[in-house]
């Protein structure tokens, strides 16, 4: 028999948690969906942290900052193609969400910085982990002790539909069976689709071959079901590779790095550009390498900075000396290109002056306390902009730009909040804002 439900939501990530909390409050009878047996998506990945402007966290730490560049930089990253109502209502919203968090003991209270943007925004926890794990477990904890109901292992099949109007949703259970769960308001929080190799290739050929930094769950599967309820998408294309991804194990290495001090040098010992650019440009002239991979370096100080620093020594790829003299004898590098480097790269954070490649940001502290560390890099697949349209309640919209009542989307399956390129640091901040403002108006259509 069908089970009753206000509202569902389809994906456990951060925009399906802060979407199944929000909703809850209101009052709504809520389940999540998840077909993975973990909860927590790609978001528990998330590394570097959550930006906005003009929060109580800035202030505090003096930092001036202003929606309004917020907005300015979003768009220039995005190449100008990001929708401006999703993008203004994403800086808007964004200290609120902050607060959301906050107020249910998720502290982003740290403040770093990531490519393209010329002010410290990315809020990060205390202690200066990885946002992921830290965002997943607090809202876990809210999803328990409001005693919303999750469905691992579950896979949503099928948003049902009838006259126009979505039902509920078919799902399949891990034992094949199949089930007809009855609600108002589905909300779709799928994630991205990096981990398709095959929909990644038949919007962008040339990415064939390349790894994806994704969890095997980012297939897309929530694009494919609103698309067969008449959804329309935008930005398909439009899919970013992280510049700086360890190619063995596909591990992230986190912006935070770079944002924390690090350089990148080239096999010939030689840095090649702004590490600070955003992460297409970045990636860019990595691939344009002869090796076509880089080396992420950095010293002890930086080290000390970043907790994920110590996760990437512990995974073991990342190659520590004393010296730089014996790292880049470790590195197979030219030795005096290496120094060189190191000298011209201090003398330009002494300077405050990148007069080779005008790194503007996070030119932290000379590279010059041993030991020193590197780590082989490369591009890999890491985030989908484009997916289905929404309207600015989070309605999912058809090709007429009509709403498709009962449907909902947030997070990484909705296209169009960061044009051609997101910047670091906008993920984590998307799926709260929109994840919140889903739960909320899903919520609210669901008891009506
Ligand atoms: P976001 O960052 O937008 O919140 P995530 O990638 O973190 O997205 O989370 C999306 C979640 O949705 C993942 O855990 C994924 O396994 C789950 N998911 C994707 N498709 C389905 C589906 N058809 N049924 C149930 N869960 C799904």
């Amino acid at each position: 028999a069908p089970v009753n439900y206000d509202v569902v939501v389809i994906g456990s990530g951060g925009a399906g948690l802060a979407a199944a909390i929000q909703a809850s409050d209101d009052g709504a009878h809520v389940v999540i969906i998840e077909k993975m047996p973990t909860i927590g998506g790609n978001t528990i990945k998330a590394s570097v942290g959550m930006n906005a402007a003009e929060t109580r966290f800035q202030k505090l730490k003096g930092i001036e900052d202003s929606k309004d560049l917020f907005y300015d930089e979003t768009l220039k990253g995005g190449k100008f193609k990001n929708n401006p109502v999703l993008l203004r209502e994403f800086v808007e919203l964004a200290p609120e969400a902050i607060e959301w968090l906050a107020a249910k003991e998720i502290e982003l209270c740290d403040i770093t910085i990531t490519g393209g943007m010329s002010i410290d925004r990315t809020h990060r926890p205390a202690d200066r982990s990885a946002v992921g794990g830290f965002l997943i477990s607090g809202l876990v904890k809210n999803i328990n002790k409001r005693d919303i109901e999750v469905l691992l292992e579950t896979s949503v099949a099928e948003i049902l539909v009838e006259n126009g109007v979505v039902t509920g949703v078919k799902v399949v259970d891990e034992y094949n069976d199949t089930r007809i769960l009855n609600a108002k308001s589905v909300i779709v929080a799928t994630g991205g689709f990096s981990a398709n190799r095959e929909m990644v290739v038949k919007y962008r050929p040339e990415l064939d071959g390349f790894v994806t930094t994704n969890h095997a769950g980012a297939t897309g599967s929530g694009i494919a079901m609103l698309q067969k309820i008449g959804a329309d998408t935008v930005d398909m294309g439009e899919i970013q590779i992280h510049p700086t991804v360890e190619q063995t194990t596909s591990y992230l290495i986190s912006e935070a790095i770079r944002g924390g001090g690090a350089i990148l040098v080239s096999q010939a010992g030689k840095r090649f550009f702004n590490e600070m650019e955003t992460r297409d440009k970045v990636s860019a002239e990595i691939i344009a390498l002869p090796e076509k991979s880089a080396w992420v370096i950095f010293d002890e100080q930086v080290r000390l900075n970043n907790k994920a620093a110590d996760e990437y020594i512990a995974k073991g790829f990342v190659i520590s000396a004393p010296s730089p003299q014996e790292l880049a004898i470790k590195l197979n590098m030219d030795l005096h290109a290496l120094l060189a480097t190191l000298e011209r790269y201090n003398l330009f954070v002494e300077k405050q002056d990148d007069e080779d490649f005008g790194r503007k940001t996070a030119l932290r502290h000379p590279l010059n306390q041993g030991p020193f560390y590197a780590i082989r890099i490369a591009p890999g697949v890491h985030h989908t902009m484009g997916g289905v349209t929404i309207n600015p309640d989070t309605a999912v919209l058809d090709a007429q730009k009509q709403v498709i009542e009962g449907a909902w989307a947030a997070g990484e399956v909705v296209g169009g909040i960061h044009g051609a390129n997101r910047i670091g640091g906008n993920a984590v901040a998307d799926i709260i804002i929109f994840g919140i403002l889903a739960g909320k108006n899903a919520a609210a259509l669901a008891r009506r």
